[in-house]
């Protein structure tokens, strides 16, 4: 009997191995995704080693480990890098030789760190690739890891500090357990940095940032959910937002363009029919 496995292309989540392919990917009939029309497909991480090749590049101070072709949501991952220790930011699904060697070039993981679900991926293999180094999850979305693992560790409450000036926030919204990670000497300036996944999602512009439910069904957020957002960062100081993809990166002022995201957001809500 071989068990594998089985990574769902739509939202690349890996699952605990199996004969055959689960039945369908929870993450992805849930009502924050969605099964694309040509239907639930699977890989593997061999499969991906071979069909996809890992992508680098600077963002803003931060490295970007991305993978080509795109792949299912198609985010970036961030590598921070703190004199106690490198940390990974969200992950993708592609693990792979020449990643591993890089990191390891420079200094290796010390843990890894998530902001939901939708970027869980291949977090376990990721662990294991390091030795089994923590996978920091937020316990209030504890019911969406598909592969189980003694490396995950559960955080509860609102803050956790993983290490020195790094702390992860739950910001919730998105999911009960939304979290992002702030960096007290991040930033190409070292003004702080905020890696808010799509919790806080950098928009388009680099400048606004979106604040939904699921974005890609447009399911919205009320304005309670969006204050406790602002709320739970506004202790903290930064000066750039990293957003979940390539070039979503608000450079600077981005404390305040949280303040007035969240204003516009509120407003709209608010305003009466043309
Ligand atoms: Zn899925
Ligand atoms: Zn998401």
């Amino acid at each position: 009997m071989t068990l594998t496995s089985f990574i769902c292309t739509a939202c690349g989540t890996e699952y605990t191995p199996s004969e055959t392919p689960p039945p369908a990917c929870l993450i992805c009939d849930d009502e924050r995704q969605y099964v694309p029309p040509s239907g639930q497909g699977w890989t593997t991480l061999d499969r991906l080693q071979r069909s996809h090749m890992p992508t680098f590049r600077d963002e803003h101070g931060l490295l970007g480990i991305g993978m080509s072709p795109a792949f299912a949501i198609g985010q970036r991952a961030l590598l921070v890098r703190t004199p106690d220790g490198n940390i990974l930011w969200d992950c993708i699904s592609l693990v792979s030789d020449v990643t591993l060697e890089l990191i390891r070039g420079i200094g290796g993981l010390k843990a890894i760190a998530l902001s939901h679900p939708h970027y869980y991926t291949t977090m376990v293999a990721w662990s294991r690739a390091f030795g089994g180094i923590p996978v920091h999850l937020h316990a209030a979305d504890r019911e969406w890891v598909m592969r189980r693992d003694d490396y995950i560790a559960f955080w509860d409450g609102d803050t956790k500090e993983i290490a020195p000036g790094v702390t992860l926030i739950r910001a919730g919204g998105h999911y009960p357990g939304g979290t992002v990670l702030h960096w007290a000497a991040g930033g190409p300036d070292g003004g702080g940095a905020l890696l808010s996944g799509d919790i806080l999602q950098v928009a388009a512009d680099r400048k606004h940032l979106g604040f939904m439910r699921s974005y890609p069904n447009f399911i919205p957020l009320g304005a309670a959910a969006v204050r406790a957002i602002r709320d739970r960062v506004a202790p903290y100081r930064f000066g750039s937002v990293y957003g979940a993809f390539w070039n979503a990166v608000v450079a600077q002022d981005g404390k305040a363009q949280v303040e007035k995201a969240v204003d516009r957001h509120i407003a709209w809500l608010d305003r009466p029919a043309d």
